[in-house]
């Protein structure tokens, strides 16, 4: 019964070290892509034209899926074809093409 016991504790802190794991890695992605002071004007005015954002409410119109995303470094900023400057794998726009 106890080795049950033991067998049990180690099931839980396995899954915990996963759930750990799996937050670390979410968290990587924690990062901006919006940094309105380093951008220049222009560049700032395109991207309020066609409403960028960092973060797309509808993850299926994520930049990471649009056929315009140029893919940085992992867990990093990347760029876009149509809209200047470092653009987030999570972020949208309005001119979002799904990629084919
Ligand atoms: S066009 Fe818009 S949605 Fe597509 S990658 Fe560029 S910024 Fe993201």
């Amino acid at each position: 019964m106890k080795k049950r016991a033991f067998t049990r504790r180690g099931l839980l802190s396995g899954g915990g070290l996963l759930a750990a794991a799996t937050l670390a890695s979410c968290k990587q992605r924690e990062f901006s892509c919006w940094d309105a002071g380093s951008l220049p004007a222009a560049d700032l005015q395109a991207r309020r034209a066609v409403e960028y954002l960092d973060r797309a409410a509808d993850a299926s119109r994520r930049c990471d899926a649009c056929q315009h995303w140029q893919p940085g470094a992992r867990d990093a900023c990347g760029g876009c074809a149509v809209v200047r400057g470092p653009i987030h794998p999570l972020g949208t726009c309005r001119v979002f093409t799904k990629r084919a």
